[in-house]
């Protein structure tokens, strides 16, 4: 039976096959920064476009939204986290490492979260002294725990020398730019409550312990969906959006016993419910997307602050605030989850191999084309005419190079649904021999049925 990689397999297969590459390698890597390289992108790309369809296409009242990554500075102040997003920040006196205090906390089996004051925090630190060591030394000599405010901050339009005093922002969630702009899209879309603004992007955080490889990084990209309610229709909607996101994540291949429910302990004050789906990651059950239902605070917040109208008036009802729900989901997380699940490891034709059993609409490749041997033009040309038709309709891919047996495990890494074969046979019978990855079953198809038969 498929076990869970370990994150060394998972790691070690993305560097190795081009998807994951830690940032600034050269110059001895960035820690909590990552880049995607040629198939990391396709599946970045790809878990992008499933959610958006499921979101934008398949919703008849959720919008799309692009809003940029810099706002002005008061989107911030309003939304909170200028004042209160900070995590409690443990540092080593011995090695200088700073880690979450509440992680450290609850490893050592206490409870903690980053809504507690810092005095808080400190007495419950202190409390749990005796079973927390510095994870980086092993040592015992913790500062006071300090709060470090999360939003990193640049100097975009302030030229003044200590622009510090007023930075902007880099957007530390990307549901802000939703907020700011219900108004436009009320009034431009043709939308009318309940409906719905889904947005995909880049979201900045000065994680103090950035770890867990791409699980935790400073800079990550969120898939966010913000619906906006009548207030007595929020725990309803709540309750659809629950079950349509658990089943989304069934749709898309992943087993039910690697997903849960996990309810927060301590509600944020304005928060009617707020659950997270949770996915089995190599180091265990955390995280992968919350369902919230927020009240009114956000917009709220927002006209308190800018003085705007973001209320809402049916035809002839009452006048009322929209109450949020909210889906919310990283795609690095979906990008490990997604790793993890069809990672495998199997033996065909007597021998072990690794296999990414990626689902079509994710695999970064879903056809590669091959010449049996390199060194016979016109089997490669034969091929080189097959895949330079092919690639109009299908992402695939041509290899020529190695023996046909690497070409395969290669494509079974990263996980390449079908490999078409050219052979000698194929010059005179018009046909190619499509082997299909999981069962490693081959047959022979004719060159005009390519596209029908490696299609989804
Ligand atoms: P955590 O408790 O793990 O820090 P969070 O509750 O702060 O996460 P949210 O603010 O609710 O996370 O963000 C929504 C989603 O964005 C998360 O479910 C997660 O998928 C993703 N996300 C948040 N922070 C990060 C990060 N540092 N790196 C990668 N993805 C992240």
């Amino acid at each position: 039976m498929k076990t869970t990689p370990t994150i060394e397999e998972v790691t070690a297969l993305a560097k190795r096959r081009g998807f994951v590459y830690p940032s600034s390698e050269i110059y001895g890597g960035f820690v909590g920064i990552y880049d995607y390289g040629p198939y990391g992108a396709e599946l970045a790309n790809n878990i992008k476009s499933i959610w958006w369809k499921s979101m934008v296409q398949m919703e008849d009242n959720i919008v799309g939204l692009d809003s940029s990554i810099f706002t002005r500075p008061e989107v911030w102040v309003a939304s909170g986290h200028v004042g209160g997003f900070s995590d409690p920040m443990a540092e080593c006196k011995e090695c200088n490492t700073r880690s979450r205090a509440d992680h450290l906390i609850e490893e050592a089996g206490g409870f903690a979260d980053e809504k507690m004051s810092p005095e808080e925090i400190n007495k419950v630190f202190e409390e749990y002294k005796d079973k927390i060591s510095c994870p980086n030394c092993g040592k015992k000599n913790f500062a006071k725990v300090k709060n470090f405010n999360l939003l990193a901050q640049s100097n975009l339009g302030n030229f003044s020398e200590d622009w510090t005093k007023e930075p902007t922002y880099l957007r530390g969630e990307t549901c802000q730019g939703i907020y700011i702009n219900y108004k436009n899209v009320l009034d431009t879309a043709r939308v009318k409550v309940p409906f719905g603004i889904a947005q995909i992007g880049k979201a900045f955080r000065n994680e103090i312990a950035p770890r867990q490889y791409i699980f935790r990084k400073r800079e990550f990209e969120q898939m966010e969906m913000q619906m906006f309610v009548e207030p007595d229709a929020e725990m309803t909607v709540y309750e659809e959006w629950r079950k349509k996101r658990m089943q989304y994540y069934l749709d898309l291949g992943i087993k039910k016993e690697n997903l849960k429910w996990h309810e927060h302990e301590n509600l944020v004050f304005y928060a009617k419910a707020a659950w997270d789906i949770e996915y089995k990651f190599p180091f265990g059950f955390k995280e992968l997307e919350g369902v919230h239902a927020r009240g009114d605070y956000d917009l709220t917040q927002h006209m308190k602050h800018s003085g705007a109208k973001l209320t809402y008036r049916e035809e002839g009802g009452e006048e009322y605030t929209p109450h949020v729900v909210e889906t919310s989901v990283g795609v690095d997380r979906t990008f490990l989850a997604v790793m993890t699940e069809f990672y495998d490891k199997d033996e065909l034709g007597g021998e072990e191999r690794t296999v990414m059993r990626f689902p079509y609409r994710l695999a970064p490749i879903k056809a590669a084309v091959f010449p049996l041997l390199k060194n016979k033009p016109e089997l490669v040309k034969k091929a080189r005419e097959i895949y330079d038709t092919l690639k109009m309709d299908i992402r695939s891919e041509f290899d020529d190079s190695g023996n046909i047996g690497k070409r395969y495990r290669r494509q079974d890494e990263i996980g390449t649904p079908y490999c078409i074969t050219v052979d000698f046979d194929t010059l005179e019978d018009g046909k190619v021999t499509i082997r299909e990855r999981d069962s490693g079953e081959q047959k022979r198809v004719a060159i005009e049925d390519i596209v029908k038969e490696v299609s989804a």
